[in-house]
């Protein structure tokens, strides 16, 4: 119980890093996130590592194997936030790797290879629109039109590097040879309310979701509410209902999730029969066949509802993501130490969010390990965690990194 309070402790602490006052934000190549930076070093330093910042800002520290210079388990989270965050969503994940060490070090350990605790500088995206650079620079894909990339004063992203003491030029230096990393593991807040549901504490991540997302029209005639005849009307808004319904069925019966989070209905008066309904569509799945199959059956579907009531259909993609699966072999770590701490067998889930893993898949094997958080909240003051999780999730990530760093230590 000591070890996760004192985890729990430290995130209190984290939290008081922020760009405001009032809630927590906490944002990439930030003075605060430069602090936050030193403040993990330190514990790092004292779990034994020996520490040091890449050339994009992430935080690492190192704990040797058995032999010197062994390739690395690589352990972390983020530590950036969003706009009025909680103080978990990542954070709890960089603790926990260093909680994972400082028992190694305190037994006098060491590894099959060694342990590498990584705490990334941006998951989020929140200062520059664009999410993992953290992890994309430690991947090796980091794309160099980013440098233009600018914050919401205008400040661009090769100043802000200069401004926190970094190099541009230096970026590549951040990233990674697969042959000196065996795998990436990281725990995570599961951002979601399934674990809860289920009153499990923990859960091992199959795959992180891709998603795919559409700007959907629906066009029809305008006309006056109270002069043209239900048989007369093309009204686009009543085709958007039966479209966002035919959505969410259509997901349900596939497994996926898709959501019309936004819509826009013109002319938009009381008295007017909507002529044009522009919404969103976001639609995720653990696999891309099962989420692509879904977004087929939508187009299909809405075809049919716009042939019914004499609409138009415009649909354009707006954005492709592939989902991510975690390794075999690291979702078994995670399962096997889940089962044992939790006593029954763990629960398999995918992840709906994205995290740094997606972009540490293009490198190395990926596993995650996912805690139960309070009524699935995330990206908001009120995340909340338990400690006997915490305590658990402790636990079980001792386990499953114990049991990675044999099994990659194995000779072939
Ligand atoms: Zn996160």
């Amino acid at each position: 119980m000591h070890d996760a309070d004192q985890i729990l402790a430290a995130c209190d602490e984290l939290a008081r890093l922020s760009e405001t006052d009032t809630g927590i934000m906490r944002r990439y190549l930030t003075p605060v996130h430069h602090d936050a930076n030193a403040r993990v070093a330190q514990w790092m330093h004292e779990a034994g590592m020996a520490v040091h910042q890449d050339a994009a800002g992430n935080q690492w520290g190192r704990y040797e194997g058995l032999e010197a210079d062994a390739p690395a388990l690589v352990i972390g989270s983020h530590l950036d936030t969003v706009p009025d965050a909680g103080r978990y969503d990542g954070i709890l994940g960089v603790m926990l790797a260093i909680g994972v060490v400082q028992r190694l070090q305190r037994s006098g350990r060491r590894l099959p290879c060694a342990i590498e605790v990584v705490a990334f500088g941006d998951e989020e995206g929140t200062r520059f629109g664009t999410t993992l650079l953290g992890s994309r620079a430690v991947a090796g894909t980091w794309e160099p039109e980013w440098w233009a990339l600018t914050d919401p004063t205008g400040i661009c992203l090769e100043q802000a590097f200069e401004a926190a003491g970094l190099v541009p030029g230096r970026i590549d230096t951040a990233r990674r040879e697969s042959s000196q990393i065996v795998g990436y593991l990281e725990a995570h807040i599961e951002q979601g309310p399934v674990l809860e549901d289920r009153d499990l504490a923990l859960g091992v991540v199959t795959a992180i979701a891709g998603a795919r997302r559409a700007r959907i029209t629906l066009t029809g005639c305008a006309g006056h509410a109270g002069t043209t005849p239900f048989d007369l009307r093309r009204d686009a808004l009543c085709g958007a209902s039966e479209a966002v319904l035919a959505i969410e069925a259509l997901a349900r019966a596939s497994g996926a999730v898709a959501t019309v989070g936004e819509m826009n209905v013109t002319p938009g008066a009381v008295n007017v029969i909507p002529g044009d309904v522009s919404f969103s569509l976001d639609v995720r799945a653990q696999e891309d066949a099962v989420r692509d199959r879904t977004v087929a059956a939508i187009v299909e579907s809405l075809e049919r509802i716009c042939t019914a009531r004499e609409l138009t259909m415009h649909w354009e993609d707006t954005h492709s993501a592939s989902a991510v699966a975690c390794a075999d072999w690291l979702q078994d770590c995670v399962s096997r130490a889940v089962t044992q701490v939790q006593g029954d067998e763990a629960l398999h889930l995918f992840s709906g969010a994205g995290h740094d893993a997606m972009a540490m898949a293009s490198l190395t094997d990926v596993g995650m390990l996912f805690i139960r958080c309070g009524g699935g909240v995330s990206h908001h003051p009120d995340e909340s965690v338990r400690a006997d999780d915490v305590a658990m999730a402790l636990d079980a990530f001792e386990i499953a990194v114990i049991r990675a760093a044999r099994q990659a230590g194995l000779p072939a």
